[in-house]
């Protein structure tokens, strides 16, 4: 049987919009996805738009970005949002991570910030969330991935982006920054979110009884 996750008659990859403008996501995110389905960036799909984040969980901005891609296309798609969750600052960022230190979205500001907040705090536990919101067939469903571990008190590694180079997670002795992508899909919150949603489709497909 072919390894491609059918949805048509066609004998084609099942093809889904991915809801977002980062292209560091889209990289992650296909990693996991190999060849099972064919996600196609906004870019890609003509969309040049920036859909806001205005709510105050993940999960409704996943939302908010999924539905809006639906109803401009109609076509199967999804979104995630993603929060770096500190023990000892009470959940923040969270859901302002991107934003954390201004409206200009800049990594290496954020860091600063949370590295400033953290400097006299001994439990430096973190987590990342990440929500995927899937629209298949204009029905919502969402997967939650998790990534336990710290936030160390300098910088360390070049890869990745965001908060990378100061969260190491459970079981690792290096930050996301320092690892390959493929080191990183063992941990992060976005490989164990996008495969529950590799899960969740294929299961679709042998219900379907294709
Ligand atoms: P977004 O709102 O989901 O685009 O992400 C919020 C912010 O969280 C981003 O601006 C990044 O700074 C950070 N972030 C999201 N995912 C990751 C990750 O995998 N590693 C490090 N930082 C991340």
């Amino acid at each position: 049987m072919s390894d491609h996750l059918i949805v048509s008659h066609y004998l084609e990859p099942m093809k889904l919009i991915f809801a977002t403008n980062n292209d560091h996501k889209v990289e992650e995110i296909r990693s996991v996805t190999g060849n099972k389905f064919e996600i196609i960036t906004m870019k890609e799909a003509g969309i040049h738009i920036d859909i806001p984040e205005p709510h105050d969980s993940l999960e409704a901005n996943a939302s908010e970005k999924s539905r809006t891609i639906y109803q401009m296309t109609g076509t199967n798609c999804f979104s995630e949002d993603t929060g770096l969750e500190v023990e000892s600052l009470n959940g923040e960022p969270g859901v302002k991570s991107a934003r954390y230190a201004g409206e200009d979205k800049s990594f290496d500001k954020n860091i600063d910030k949370l590295l400033a907040n953290l400097e006299n705090k001994e439990n430096r536990k973190a987590r990342f969330r990440t929500v995927i919101s899937l629209i298949i067939n204009g029905e919502e469903i969402q997967f939650e991935g998790i990534a336990n571990g710290k936030i160390i008190p300098a910088r360390k590694g070049g890869k990745g982006f965001g908060y990378d180079p100061v969260f190491i997670p459970e079981g690792a002795d290096k930050t996301f920054a320092e690892m390959s992508l493929e080191e990183k899909n063992k941990y992060s919150h976005r490989s164990k979110a996008t495969t529950k949603l590799i899960a969740f489709l294929k299961s679709l497909y042998i219900n379907n009884g294709n």
